[in-house]
């Protein structure tokens, strides 16, 4: 014999707030509530907690314009949540900053609903809720953010940047120059590099101190990433050498501008520079370009290397391609330099 279970029996649906008395909801409410007469939006009653979160005793609060508890710039934002409240019978939640007797500015949180009352009128019930203390932690957490983003700014601009001069460092050089390698041989497009080296750079040491060389390389840091474009990068390769890298140059444009730095160099009135061997301080520059010049980042940066070699070679304060000079023996370098 099977035994049949008890027939499920569903409670009737009870619903429960609706036997709980607003005015107790009301009264027992830790956020701040009032009830403001729908139309001239005035205070018509208030709870306790209004009391202590206004700083005035309720007989005071009844009456008063609601609106004046809020900061004059403050006031059209409130009003347009009352008027919708009113009109689409839903909450409306708006925040507002409002001044207390004590002078204290405080933010609150505001959830504006219309109530049918049982006598058919209406109010308007304010929920004010203080959030001064959450609003001030998310400012200095927003603070914090900024300051934790400028200083890894400046750290990592710090990592990239030679600290004397200024200029790119060696390793932000050979990091771009990979980049730039990959995306030139991807795209079958070109880039150039432009190599400086300070002549005599030792005997200006030796005759003006160590110092004034620091002095030098800074001001002629300066001048080179002057005279180059945006797009180009300028980075202290090590000691009195400097490299340009130019994207999308082709070396006709790089072999130009380097001449134009070659000359600004000479030009320039730095300090001491009359006493150089020269008779001014000056560069020797070397010219690459790929894909002319070879295959790989590491052959563009010799080849310009080279060409500062045969620019030593061949008086200073000159600019050599690459390509003017790849045909010529390397013995022929130094016959040249014993010719000059
Ligand atoms: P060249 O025309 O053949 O290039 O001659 P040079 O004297 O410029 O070249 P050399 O390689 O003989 O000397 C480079 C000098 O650069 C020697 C070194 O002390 C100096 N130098 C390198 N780095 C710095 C620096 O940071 N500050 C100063 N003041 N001098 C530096
Ligand atoms: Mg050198
Ligand atoms: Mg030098």
């Amino acid at each position: 014999m099977s035994i049949t279970p008890p027939p499920f029996r569903k409670k009737p649906h009870v619903n429960l707030s609706e036997l709980a008395k607003y005015a107790d909801l009301f009264d027992r409410l830790t956020d701040s509530a009032f009830l403001l007469d729908a139309e001239s939006s005035q205070i018509v009653d208030c709870n306790a907690s209004s009391e202590r979160a206004y700083q005035v005793p309720r007989e005071e609060l009844l009456g008063k314009a609601f609106l004046d508890w809020l900061e004059e710039d403050q006031r059209e934002t409130f009003s347009q949540a009352l008027r919708i409240a009113k009109r689409r019978y839903y909450p409306r939640q708006v925040n507002g900053w409002v001044r207390l007797p004590d002078g204290q500015r405080r933010l609150m949180d505001f959830v504006v609903c219309v109530l049918l009352l049982s006598n058919d009128l209406q109010v308007v019930q304010v929920i004010s809720k203080d959030v001064t203390r959450e609003y001030e932690a998310e400012e200095r957490s927003k603070q914090y953010l900024l300051e934790i983003q400028q200083a890894n700014r400046k750290l990592e601009e710090m990592s990239i940047t030679d600290e004397m001069t200024k200029a790119y460092n060696f390793r932000h050089f050979k990091l771009s120059l990979q980049a730039e390698h990959a995306r030139a041989s991807r795209y079958k497009t070109t880039y150039s590099i432009i190599f400086c080296d300070m002549d005599n750079f030792k005997h200006y040491n030796d005759h003006n101190g160590h110092p004034a060389g620091d002095e030098l390389l800074k001001h002629f840091a300066k001048l080179v990433k002057d005279s180059s474009r945006a797009v180009d990068l300028v980075a202290r390769y090590g000691g009195e050498e400097f490299v340009v890298l130019c994207p999308e140059t082709d070396l006709e444009g790089a072999h130009v501008l380097a001449e134009r730095m070659r000359a600004l160099v000479a030009s320039t009135p730095f300090a001491f520079a009359e006493h150089q061997p020269l008779g001014c301080m000056s560069i020797s520059i070397g010219v690459s370009n790929y894909p002319l010049d070879g295959e790989t980042a590491q052959s563009i940066v010799e080849a310009a290397d080279q060409g500062v070699y045969f620019s030593k070679k061949n008086g200073r304060n000159r600019v050599t391609t690459y390509q003017s000079i790849k045909d010529i023996p390397q013995g022929e370098v130094e016959k040249k330099k014993e010719v000059a």
